[in-house]
């Protein structure tokens, strides 16, 4: 035997070893965007505990792509519209 192949060490039958899924995540409510699930609508922004149960996911399953959800988005864009048509207030 010459040892073993690069290949058989990283294999992708090696058991246990899933591939990691990207989750889209809001980094402000940590909401994550589901890709569909039957009973689910397609895009919904589910909780992460939620989803994570849904798909019975382990954090170790997965990595994050850190995203803003519509809702946090909408109030990024009226937090930053107000900061301009009332900019500096120091005291009230
Ligand atoms: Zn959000």
């Amino acid at each position: 035997m010459a040892g073993v192949t690069r290949a058989a060490m990283l294999g992708p039958d090696s058991g246990g070893g899933r591939m990691k899924q990207v989750l889209t995540i809001c980094c402000m409510c940590e909401k994550v965007r589901d890709k569909g699930k039957a009973e689910w609508v397609e895009g919904v922004w589910q909780d992460f505990t939620v989803y994570m149960a849904a798909y019975s996911l382990r954090p170790a399953d997965v990595r994050f792509a850190h995203t803003y959800c519509p809702t946090c988005l909408t109030l990024y864009r009226e937090l930053l519209a107000s900061a301009e048509a009332h900019p500096q207030q120091e005291t009230e």
